[in-house]
């Protein structure tokens, strides 16, 4: 295990709910490390980019549009082992199967409304931070 960064969104969902300080609270007092962070909103075009994977899913629609339905926190998180650490803390997709403790839990609805997002690797950690962070953002950050 080493230091890892992750990229963590504050979804819609969890915005409007005015949730932004108590998830952040969840992160920091987890021993993560925020080394940027910044309220943005997506269009659905960007949405659609940031979830293409999910492309072929037949929720890939509905998703893109909740996604990009209203602003959102992003995150560059930093910590050991920060990858699982966040997925951990965030708890399971399905925001009705999450255990006490985590984020989903707490702030999210079902299994699309789930407040949170998180990089599910390192090497997609860097580019979801590439795709919201600009250079100068992440100047002096990023080893
Ligand atoms: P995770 O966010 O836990 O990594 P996925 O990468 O599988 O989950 O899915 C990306 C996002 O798509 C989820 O966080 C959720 O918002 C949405 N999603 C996943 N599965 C479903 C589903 N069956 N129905 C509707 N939305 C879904
Ligand atoms: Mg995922």
């Amino acid at each position: 295990m080493s230091t890892q960064r992750t990229l963590s969104i504050i979804k819609p969902d969890a915005f409007e709910k005015n949730a932004v300080g108590s998830i952040l609270k969840m992160i920091t007092d987890s021993g993560l490390k925020v080394v940027a962070c910044k309220t943005t909103r997506m269009t659905v075009k960007q949405a659609e980019g940031f979830y293409a994977v999910h492309k072929e899913r037949p929720f890939f629609g509905e998703l893109t549009a909740f996604m990009s339905s209203g602003p959102i926190v992003v995150s560059v998180l930093e910590g050991e082992d920060a990858v699982t650490k966040y997925r951990e803390l965030m708890g399971p997709t399905n925001s009705n199967e999450a255990p006490e403790g985590t984020i989903r839990q707490a702030f999210g609805t079902n299994i699309e409304k789930n407040a949170v997002h998180g990089s599910d690797s390192a090497d997609n950690a860097k580019i979801e931070v590439d795709f919201f962070f600009s250079a100068n953002e992440l100047r002096g950050l990023l080893g």
